[in-house]
C-alpha cells in the first residue's frame, strides 16, 4: 500500500520519571501543565516503550538507535564515533573515536570535570591543541574538535590502533585522572599497550598546551576554572549502519540538540537540521524547533525531533527545572498540532529514556508514549503521563516495534503474506 502520510517521532529527552515526593507523588510529567501532550493522548493511542528491552537503562545513543530500528546490541560501537560524527569528523575503519570533556586539573587532580561548564573559547582551545599536535603522536594523526559547552571529540587515525583500552576521565571530581591502560583482556597486547601510551601522551601534551593558553589565563584571572585538560572516554570504532532512506524508503530529517544524536543522524545519512536557537539547554527556543519541524515536514517523509532540556533537570535532581522543560516540549507539540496537516501525519510522543529526579541518572523504567494522527484509533486515555499511558491500547513495545508501528498507522507498511 502506498501513502504520503508523514511520520514524526517527538522526543522529550529523559522526560519520563518516577513519583517525586515533593510533588505529592506525581511524576514531573504528571505535575507539569501539558494541555497539548494530553491532547495527543486524548486524540490517540497510548502505551509504554522499552527501547532496548524491559529494564535496560539506555543512553541517548543506544536508545535513538533502537527507536530508529538499528539494533544497538549489534551495531553499537561506543559513544565516541557518534560524538565525532556529530561535530563533523568522519570516523573511518581503523580509527578510534573518543568523546572528551574539557576539564580542570590541579596537578593530576580533576577539580571540575566540566571546567565550569565552559561555554566560550573552546574553539580556540581546540585549535591550539590541533596546532600543537599537528605532527601526530608516534605516527598517529590526532583530530580534535570542540562540541557544545565543555564537550569535545577526539579521533586517532593510524596503523594498528586497539580499542581495548580504559578510560582517562575518572567520572568523579577530587581524584587523579586515570592513566589509560589496556583492558585486562588485552593487557599483553602490544597494539593495546601502544594505543594506551598514545592516549596518555595526548592527555599530557594537551594539558601543557591548554594550561598555557590565553583563554585559560583569562579564565583564571576572572576566578573561573580553567579548561586546562581534555580527558577522553567512551572509545569507539567506525560504525557501519545502513542509510535511513535505503532501509525504509523514507526521506528522513533530524532536528535534535545534541551532537551525539546528530552524529547518529549523519551516520544514517539523514538531513541533520540545525536550529540556531536550539541551545540544548534549559533556555532553548522550543518554538524555533517547532517551526523547523513544520518546514522539514514539507519535504521529508519522516522527522525525528528531540528537545534535550528535560534530561538535564533529571540529572540535576531538579524537579522544577524538569517540569519547566517538559512544558517547553508541550508548547512545541502544541504548535505542531495547530500547524500540520493531520490528515497526512502520524506522530509519536516519547522520551528516549526516563531520567528520574530521584536517580539523577537514566533508569530502565518504561517510557510513556502517545501516538496521534492518521490511522490512529483513540483508546480512551485522556492524559499523557506515566500512570495514564499504562492504560492505553498500544501496550508495551520495544525499539524494533516503533518504526513498524508508525509505518502501519501511516499506511506505509508492507503486507506480510498474501
Ligand atoms: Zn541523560
Amino acid at each position: 500500500m502506498s501513502s504520503d502520510c508523514k511520520m514524526i517521532i517527538f522526543i522529550g529527552d529523559g522526560m519520563g520519571g518516577r513519583p517525586v515526593e515533593s510533588l505529592g507523588g506525581k511524576t514531573t510529567i504528571e505535575a507539569a501543565n501539558t494541555p497539548n501532550l494530553d491532547a495527543v493522548a486524548a486524540g490517540g493511542e497510548s502505551g509504554y516503550l522499552h527501547p532496548a528491552g524491559y529494564g535496560i537503562p539506555v543512553g541517548s545513543d543506544t536508545s535513538h538507535m533502537a527507536i530508529l530500528g538499528y539494533d544497538p546490541f549489534t551495531f553499537y560501537r561506543g559513544r565516541g564515533p557518534f560524538e565525532a560524527k556529530g561535530v563533523g569528523i568522519d570516523v573511518l575503519p581503523g580509527d578510534l573515536a573518543f568523546r572528551c570533556n574539557f576539564s580542570t586539573l590541579e596537578g593530576n587532580v580533576v577539580t571540575d570535570r566540566r571546567a565550569g561548564r565552559i561555554s566560550s573559547g573552546t574553539d580556540q582551545l581546540a585549535a591550539a591543541v590541533r596546532e600543537g599536535l599537528k605532527d601526530g603522536i608516534d605516527g598517529v594523526e590526532v583530530i580534535f574538535k570542540e562540541s557544545v559547552e565543555h564537550r569535545a571529540a577526539l579521533v586517532l587515525r593510524g596503523e594498528n590502533l586497539d580499542h581495548r583500552i580504559g578510560e582517562v576521565d575518572p567520572h568523579v571530581e577530587g581524584v587523579d585522572y586515570w592513566e589509560c591502560v589496556p583492558l585486562p583482556e588485552a593487557a599483553d597486547d602490544p597494539n593495546a599497550i601502544r594505543t594506551a601510551k598514545i592516549v596518555n601522551e595526548f592527555v599530557a601534551r594537551a594539558h601543557e598546551i591548554l594550561d598555557a593558553h590565553p583563554v585559560n589565563q583569562d579564565r583564571k584571572a576572572k576566578g573561573l576554572p580553567p579548561a586546562n585538560a581534555a580527558l577522553p572516554r567512551g572509545v569507539g570504532t567506525a560504525v557501519d549502519l545502513e542509510a535511513f532512506e535505503a532501509k525504509y524508503g523514507l526521506t528522513g530529517a533530524m532536528i535534535v540538540e545534541v551532537d551525539l544524536v546528530r552524529g547518529l543522524g549523519a551516520y544514517l545519512s539523514m538531513d541533520v537540521i540545525h536550529v540556531d536557537d536550539a541551545t540544548g539547554g534549559a533556555d532553548t527556543d522550543e518554538m524555533a524547533i517547532a517551526k523547523a519541524v513544520v518546514d522539514a515536514w514539507a519535504d521529508h517523509d519522516f522527522i525525528l525531533v528531540n528537545i534535550k532540556a528535560p534530561d538535564l533537570g533529571g540529572h540535576d535532581g531538579d524537579a522544577a527545572a524538569k517540569i519547566a522543560s517538559i512544558e517547553k516540549v508541550d508548547r512545541a507539540v502544541g504548535y505542531l498540532l495547530e500547524a500540520l496537516d493531520w490528515s497526512r501525519t502520524t506522530m509519536m510522543i516519547a522520551a528516549d529514556h526516563c531520567t528520574p529526579c530521584s536517580m539523577m541518572d537514566h533508569s530502565g523504567d518504561g517510557i510513556p508514549i502517545a501516538v496521534i494522527g492518521y490511522g490512529v484509533r483513540p483508546d480512551g486515555v485522556t492524559e499523557y503521563g506515566e500512570r495514564a499511558c499504562a492504560g492505553g491500547s498500544v501496550g508495551h513495545i520495544t525499539g524494533p516495534d516503533v518504526m513498524r508501528m508508525l509505518a502501519s498507522y501511516a499506511g506505509r507498511a508492507h503486507k506480510f503474506g498474501a
